[in-house]
């Protein structure tokens, strides 16, 4: 997966690779799915939800440029993979998940695998969550038609948010630096996610 998938398509940073290299995907989605669990693709998980793509991690994992020392929020944490991902290049990680299934599942699954610097919680995203802002990072792995202001809000100056910003059958991936509380911003690639969802 690491060489094919990821490095043969340009993801270049070391830790990144090393990350994925490191998570066992496989504890992550549903036992039907185990066989494919490093296939080239997103995996259904329950509730009509997916676990994205490992490129689509990967590139929106490296577009944050982590060093070690960050915090960082991941909204729509579903299966806990990524926040997995994140935890081994960020010193702090927050997922948030809308649905409490899945919010119990990637909870039981990461503390089983020692995951111990990432807190799941359950909200609805798009009010971030406050409690552990500001952020050096915020990822967001469900489609947004706007940018939360919350998730702005939540930013550190200089910090990255990455966002699949568009409809329900594509969107753009983008990373927006916050400068002078504006956002800076550069497409990744085009992308498909499941759409954010209102909470109450
Ligand atoms: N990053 C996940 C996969 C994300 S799929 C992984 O590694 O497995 C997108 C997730 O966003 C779904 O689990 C969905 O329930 C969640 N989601 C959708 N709207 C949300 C919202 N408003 N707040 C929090 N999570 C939300």
């Amino acid at each position: 997966m690491v060489e094919h998938q990821l490095r043969g398509r340009g993801i270049a940073d070391e830790r990144v690779l090393a990350a994925m290299g490191e998570v066992p995907r496989e504890e992550f989605v549903p036992e039907a799915q185990r066989r494919d669990a490093y296939a080239d693709g997103a995996l259904p998980l329950s509730h009509g939800q997916t676990i994205s793509q490992p490129l689509m991690v990967a590139m929106s994992v490296e577009a944050l440029q982590l060093e070690g020392d960050e915090s960082v929020l991941e909204i729509g944490a579903g299966s806990g993979y990524q926040a997995a991902v994140l935890s081994r290049l960020a010193k702090k990680v927050h997922g948030v998940e809308i649905i409490p299934e899945l919010v119990d599942n990637a909870k039981r699954v990461l503390q089983s695998l020692d995951f111990d610097n990432v807190e799941i919680h359950c909200a609805d995203g798009r009010k971030g969550w406050p409690e552990g802002a500001p952020y050096d990072g915020i990822i967001v792995a469900a489609a947004a038609d706007e940018i939360p202001p919350a998730l702005v809000d939540q930013l550190k100056e200089g910090g990255r948010l990455v966002i699949p910003v568009g409809g329900r059958w594509g969107q753009s991936l983008m990373v927006m630096t916050k400068r002078d509380g504006k956002l800076e911003e550069k497409e990744l690639c085009r992308c498909i996610f499941v759409p954010l969802v209102y909470g109450g």
